[in-house]
C-alpha cells in the first residue's frame, strides 16, 4: 500500500509520440517512481525503458537552475530581471535595425501546447512576424504537407485503436520496437496474437523485420519507386477498389499512366528489391480486409520526403483502405512527444493554430478578433532559412526553446556558424548544451515532470500534461518565461494560465474548439478534430468524405527522383541515421539518467564485407567522413544493415554525427534528408 505522504499525478510522457498515460509518484517534494497507467489509453499499463526510468535527469547536478548572460565572452549566472532586460533590449535593437522579420524563434516538440501556442502567439502579435518555426521541420514536416494534399488534414487519418482492426500492417520507414517500444510491442502482439500480416519495407534488418511476411529492403532513398512499383501490382493485378477511386477518389488517369514506368522488374532496378518480393508484400496488402500502413522517419527525412506520403497515401487510396471501415488508413509514427501538437498549435512560418494559412486573409482575420493585432501576412522564415538569415546578418535575434540545434540538425557545423555571428541567440534549455553554449541568454527551464499544459500525440489525442514536481533552483516552465520576456517588452500576451491557453486556441481554430482542460481532466484524451465542447472528437476520419476542397482523396502523379547524393568513389558508402531503443534525441535526458549503464556510446553498424573492404574492426574505433564534416565512432559488425549501407544513431553530440548529414532538405518541406549520406569509413 502506498504511503500516505506519498502523491501520485497522472501525466502523459515527454519522450516519445506514443503518448503514454504514467503516473508519477513523489514523496517529500522528490520523484520515487514513474509508473505505466493501467488505464492508459494507448498503453494499457505499460510503458518503455524511457518513460519508466529516464528521470534521472530531473536532479542532475547539471540542471540549470539560474538565467545565465553572456559578458566578455562567457555565461554568467544572473538574475532573472537582469537575463529579461537583455533579451528585451537584443529584440528592441534587432527590430530597430532590420525590422520584425529580424527576429525569429525555434519552438518545440518537446513543449506543451499551451506553450507552443504562446510561442506563435508572442512573435506575431508581440513582434509582427511570421517567423516561427519548431522542430517537426526537421522530422515530420512532410507528413503534414502529404497528409494535407492527399487527405484534407495534417495528420494521421485513422487512430491507434484502428490498429488493432487491422488485418495486414505495412510499416515503411519505422523502427517502432526501439523508437515507439509500446507501439511496437502492440503491433507485434497483432502479428503474432490477432492473425495480422506484416509487410516491413526498410533498407535495415529493424526489430519487427523478423517477424514480417515480407521484409523489402530499398535501397535508402527510393521509397517513392518502391511504393509505386507496388501500386502497379496493385493495379495489374486488380487489386484496386474500383467503387471508392471511382467515388471518394481523384487523379486515377494521371497515376495510372505513371505507374506504366514502375513494372516490378524496373522497380528492382531502382530500389533493389526482388521482383517478386515486391509482387507478394502487394497482394498481402491488396487482399487484406483491413490493412493498415504505419511509416516513420524512414518515410519523409528525404529531398523527397513529401513525395514518398503521398506515394504510401496513393496505397490506402487505390484499395479504398482510407475513410472506409475496409481500412485503417495511414498513420505516421511521430518522433517527439509532442510534434503533432506544436505543428497544430500554428508554431510554424506560414500557419495559424488550426492550418489556417497566414496568406489567407479568413484565417488572419479569425486570429486577429482573437487576440486584438493585425497580423503579418507574408510567411516566415523555416528553421534552415533561420539559421540562413543568421548568417547573411538579416536575422538579428534568434529564440531556440527547447532544441539542442548545434547537435540535432544537419550540416552542424554551418548551424554554429550561424549561432555565433547572430547578435542575439536566447535559449530555453534544461541543460548547458552545446547550442546553449554559444548562447547569449541561457534561461532554466522546466522539464515534462515538471509543467501544466497538454500534448497532442501521434494519433491526434490530446492528453494533459501535469506538474509532479516544481522546477529546480529558478528555473522557469518555457509558458512563465514567454510571458515574462513580453512584460519585459511592455507587451501582455493575455491567458495567463495554461488552461486559458487552450481555450484561447479554440477560438482562433474551430478545430480545436471543443477541447479543454476541464474536458481532458475529465475525459483523460480526446481526438481533433473536436470542434463542439459536447460531442467527441474523430479518433476516425474521413468516413463521409475528405477534407480536401473538392472532398475527395488525391491520388499523387510523382515521379520517382533520386536522393540528394550518390555513393561513389570517394564516398562510397550510404549512412542513414535513426534511433537506438535506450535514449532519445541528442540524450540530453536519457545519458543523465542512468541509461548509460544500457548504452554508452554511438556506434556505426556495418555489414562484414565492408568491414573486410575498409580494414574495421569490431568494436573498434572508426573515422566516418561525409563532404561535410567527420565523426568519430565504434564500429560494430553485422548483418543488420546491407552490403553498402551504414547505420548509427544521433545521442551522443561529442560522436558528432549531424556533422556528416548534408544540407539537402525536402523540396516541399525544407525537412533534411538525414536518411541519405554519401560517406567513406576507415579505422581511427
Ligand atoms: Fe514514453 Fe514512448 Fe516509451 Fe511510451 S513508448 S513510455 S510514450 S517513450
Amino acid at each position: 500500500a502506498a504511503r500516505p505522504d506519498t502523491v501520485r499525478t497522472r501525466t502523459t510522457c515527454g519522450y516519445c509520440g506514443v503518448g503514454c498515460t504514467l503516473e508519477a509518484v513523489t514523496r517529500d517534494g522528490e520523484l520515487t517512481a514513474v509508473l505505466p497507467a493501467r488505464d492508459g489509453p494507448v498503453n494499457r499499463g505499460h510503458a518503455c525503458v524511457k518513460g519508466r526510468f529516464a528521470h534521472g535527469f530531473l536532479v542532475s547536478p547539471e540542471r540549470l537552475t539560474e538565467p545565465l548572460v553572456r559578458r566578455n565572452g562567457r555565461l554568467e549566472p544572473v538574475s532573472w530581471d537582469e537575463a529579461l532586460r537583455r533579451v528585451a533590449d537584443g529584440v528592441r535593437q534587432a527590430v530597430a535595425e532590420g525590422g520584425p522579420d529580424a527576429v525569429a524563434a525555434i519552438s518545440s516538440a518537446r513543449a506543451t501546447n499551451e506553450e507552443n501556442y504562446l510561442v506563435q502567439k508572442f512573435l506575431r502579435v508581440v513582434i509582427g512576424t511570421n517567423n516561427v518555426d519548431n522542430c517537426s521541420r526537421l522530422c515530420h514536416s512532410p507528413s503534414a504537407a502529404g497528409l494535407t494534399a492527399a487527405f484534407g488534414h495534417s495528420g494521421g487519418t485513422d487512430s491507434f485503436d484502428d490498429l488493432e482492426r487491422a488485418d495486414c500492417l505495412l510499416v515503411v520507414g519505422a523502427n517502432p520496437a526501439e523508437a515507439h517500444p509500446v507501439v511496437g510491442a502492440r503491433l507485434l502482439q497483432r502479428v503474432l496474437h490477432g492473425g495480422a500480416r506484416l509487410v516491413v519495407a526498410d533498407p535495415r534488418a529493424v526489430g519487427l523485420a523478423q517477424h514480417a511476411d515480407v521484409h523489402l529492403r530499398p535501397r535508402p532513398g527510393t521509397n517513392v519507386a518502391l511504393c509505386h512499383g507496388l501500386a502497379h501490382v496493385l493495379l495489374a493485378e486488380g487489386l484496386a477498389d474500383e467503387e471508392f477511386l471511382t467515388h471518394r477518389a481523384k487523379g486515377l488517369p494521371e497515376l495510372a499512366s505513371l505507374l506504366e514506368d514502375y513494372r516490378p522488374d524496373r522497380v528492382f532496378e531502382l530500389t533493389g528489391v526482388p521482383a517478386g518480393e515486391l509482387v507478394s508484400a502487394a497482394r498481402i496488402y491488396g487482399r487484406a480486409r483491413r490493412p493498415a500502413i504505419v511509416y516513420g522517419l524512414g518515410v519523409t527525412e528525404h529531398l523527397h520526403g513529401t513525395d514518398g506520403v503521398r506515394a504510401l497515401a496513393n496505397l490506402a487510396i487505390l484499395c479504398g483502405a482510407v475513410g472506409t471501415d475496409h481500412g485503417c488508413g495511414v498513420i505516421p509514427l511521430r518522433g517527439q512527444n509532442n510534434v503533432q501538437g506544436a505543428s497544430d498549435m500554428g508554431a510554424l512560418p506560414d500557419f495559424l493554430p488550426g492550418y489556417g494559412r497566414v496568406a489567407d486573409p479568413g484565417a488572419r482575420s479569425r486570429a486577429e478578433e482573437v487576440w486584438g493585432a493585425s497580423l503579418p501576412e507574408r510567411p516566415g522564415l523555416r528553421i534552415p532559412e533561420m539559421f540562413a538569415g543568421a548568417r547573411a546578418g538579416t536575422v538579428r535575434a534568434l529564440w531556440i526553446i527547447g532544441e539542442d540545434v548545434c547537435a540535432t540538425d544537419p550540416d552542424s557545423n554551418r548551424v554554429a556558424e550561424a549561432l555565433d555571428v547572430c547578435p542575439l541567440v536566447v535559449c530555453n534549455e534544461l541543460f548547458l548544451s552545446g547550442t546553449a553554449r554559444r548562447a547569449d541568454v541561457v534561461l532554466p527551464a522546466a522539464s515534462w515532470l515538471e509543467k501544466d499544459g497538454s500534448f497532442v500525440n501521434f494519433d491526434r489525442r490530446f492528453q494533459r500534461v501535469r506538474p509532479a514536481l516544481s522546477p529546480p533552483g529558478s528555473a522557469r516552465s518555457d509558458f512563465d518565461i514567454l510571458h515574462a520576456v513580453a512584460r519585459a517588452l511592455g507587451a501582455d500576451l493575455g491567458c495567463p494560465a495554461p488552461a486559458d491557453a487552450l481555450e484561447e486556441c479554440g477560438r482562433t481554430a474551430p478545430v480545436f474548439a471543443g477541447v479543454s482542460h476541464t474536458r481532458l481532466d475529465r475525459e483523460g484524451a480526446v481526438p481533433w478534430p473536436c470542434p463542439d465542447p459536447g460531442r467527441p472528437g474523430e479518433a476516425k476520419l474521413y468516413r463521409e468524405s475528405f477534407a480536401t476542397p473538392d472532398g475527395r482523396a488525391h491520388l499523387a502523379a510523382v515521379p520517382y527522383l533520386p536522393p540528394g547524393e550518390q555513393p561513389d568513389d570517394d564516398y562510397p558508402l550510404v549512412l542513414v541515421t535513426g534511433r537506438r531503443w535506450a535514449h532519445y534525441n541528442s540524450g540530453s535526458m536519457t545519458r543523465r539518467s542512468g541509461n548509460l549503464e544500457l548504452a554508452s556510446t554511438d556506434w556505426l553498424d556495418l555489414h562484414p564485407d565492408d568491414a573486410a573492404r575498409y580494414g574495421v574492426g569490431d568494436g573498434r574505433p572508426v573515422v566516418v567522413e561525409s563532404r561535410h564534416g567527420r565523426a568519430r565512432l565504434i564500429a560494430r559488425i553485422g548483418h543488420e544493415v546491407s552490403p553498402g549501407e551504414v547505420f548509427c544513431a544521433f545521442h551522443f553530440p561529442a560522436s558528432g554525427v549531424n556533422r556528416l548529414t548534408s544540407g539537402h532538405a525536402d523540396t516541399v518541406t525544407s525537412c533534411p534528408e538525414y536518411k541519405v549520406t554519401a560517406v567513406h569509413v576507415a579505422p581511427a
